[in-house]
């Protein structure tokens, strides 16, 4: 196996620093580089501050071989990584008269009244000895910099010029430079246990990836409502590592069941649709305390209009019995939070939608609302399908938010079970 490489990301940006902002070009980034078995170790989120930067880049280079920042390479003052990469290593800036009348260009084709603002030329500034990448979505290009020991790369923030320029520098230049075994990866994902037991399961499976050659890396993640399991195998043949993966998986759907909902990174909303299109069922949606939370999540998919087909949010009693037909003598005896009123509106919502499957959600989201016998949490989910109707009572904790979140994937992973086995 040849040489690990190691790279180090930059994203530069004061708004990447505030509460509302948050970094995604280098997930982007190392699942790029990963693919040529560069290692990312370092990563920094960095103001449009040139000492900050400076001090920074000074360091991550005696790291690391690689170097990628994204961002700060817009025409205006605060934009300031061209000028500080170029600080650092002492290559002199000069306009490069090809891009200037690319910009300019650009301009007129935008429909700009001439002239350019001549800070735009800002971007046309280019470090001796630097390769330009062409950026077909926008108006920076990028900068690529090899000096016998690193290589810097310079990439606009906006996520979509970005992207195709770094997939072009990874089947391209990156690979010719940083050739080496590939990084390969695959997501299983858990629901209905808890992490430590999961983990415990684990225990014995660990043991063996991590005396396979190659190892498979394992780490586990929890997150809210699902178990996270990341395998990675880094080996010569993208063929070869695939087959460890699936053998690793199965190894895994083996000792936890149907628990795993997908080995192949996809999300719970994906694979209930694709349950859905397999068994070429028709589903509708009565919607409590989530709001439509769950409809939301089956429509992030592509092609969900092939099995979604209506969704109903009624939130009041009133409107369980207008829209759903729900008995409101059934409210008045069990209350809105109950396995009753959860099947009404399962049942009630399928046969308003003309569909074969019904799911009905209602609980309490807090902080207000519970009480001894239903506590802030408690939710109902039902689920009513042509041979079999299903409803299960869950106490989350946390807050309104997480409430919700918990309640939509309690009842994903409930349609996902019963899909499964085929009633
Ligand atoms: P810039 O190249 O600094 O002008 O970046 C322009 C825009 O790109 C920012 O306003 C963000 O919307 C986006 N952006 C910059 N850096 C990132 C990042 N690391 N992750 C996601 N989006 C980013
Ligand atoms: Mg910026």
């Amino acid at each position: 196996v040849s040489a690990i490489h190691r790279a180090a990301i930059f994203a530069v940006g004061s708004e990447l620093l505030t509460p509302s902002r948050v970094d995604t070009n280098s997930l982007f980034i190392t699942e790029q580089l990963n693919l040529l078995g560069i290692d990312v170790v370092l990563k920094l989120v960095v103001g449009d501050d040139r000492d900050e930067l400076a001090r920074a880049f000074r360091l991550a280079r005696e790291r690391v071989s690689l170097v990628v920042f994204s961002g700060g390479l817009g025409p205006t003052d605060d934009d300031v990584t061209r000028e500080v990469v170029a600080g650092v290593l002492g290559r002199p800036l000069a306009e490069d008269e090809g891009i200037t009348a690319a910009l300019r260009a650009r301009f007129l084709a935008r429909g700009f009244p001439p002239p350019m603002p001549e800070n735009n030329r800002r971007q046309a500034m280019v470090p001796a000895g630097a390769r330009v990448i062409t950026n077909a979505n926008g108006s920076a290009p990028g900068l690529w910099i090899d000096d016998a020991a690193n290589v810097t790369v310079l990439l606009p923030g906006p996520p979509r010029e970005l992207k195709p320029m770094l997939t072009a520098l990874v089947s391209g230049p990156l690979k010719e430079r940083f050739a080496g075994a590939a990084l390969v990866r695959r997501v299983l994902r858990i629901a209905g246990r808890i992490e430590s037991q999961t983990d415990e399961a684990l225990e014995p499976l660990y043991r063996g990836w991590e005396k396979s050659t190659p190892p498979v890396s394992a780490t586990i993640l929890a997150a809210l409502g699902q178990i996270e399991l990341d395998l990675s195998v880094r080996t010569e043949s993208r063929a070869e590592a695939d087959r460890m993966l699936a053998a690793a998986s199965s190894e895994v759907e083996a000792v936890l069941g149907e628990d795993v909902f997908t080995t192949r990174g996809e999300t719970l909303e994906q694979v209930v649709g694709e349950l859905l299109v397999a068994r070429g069922l028709r589903i509708a949606l009565a919607e409590s305390c989530t709001g439509g939370l769950v409809t939301s999540r089956l429509t992030d998919v592509p092609g969900s209009s092939r099995y979604l087909v209506e969704s109903v949010v009624t939130y009041s009693n009133e409107s369980k019995t207008a829209n759903l037909g729900v008995d409101p003598a059934l409210i008045a005896t069990y209350g809105a939070v109950s396995d009753q009123v959860a099947r009404a509106m399962a049942a009630g919502v399928r046969q308003r939608a003309r569909v074969e499957v019904g799911v009905g959600v209602t609980g309490i989201a807090g902080p207000d609302g519970g009480s001894a016998e239903k506590p802030v949490g408690t939710v109902v989910v039902a689920v009513d399908m042509p041979h079999e109707v299903h409803s299960r009572t869950f106490r989350f904790i946390g807050e309104r938010q997480q409430v919700k979140f918990q309640a939509s994937q309690s009842a994903l992973d409930m349609l996902r079970r019963m899909l499964r086995r085929g009633t």
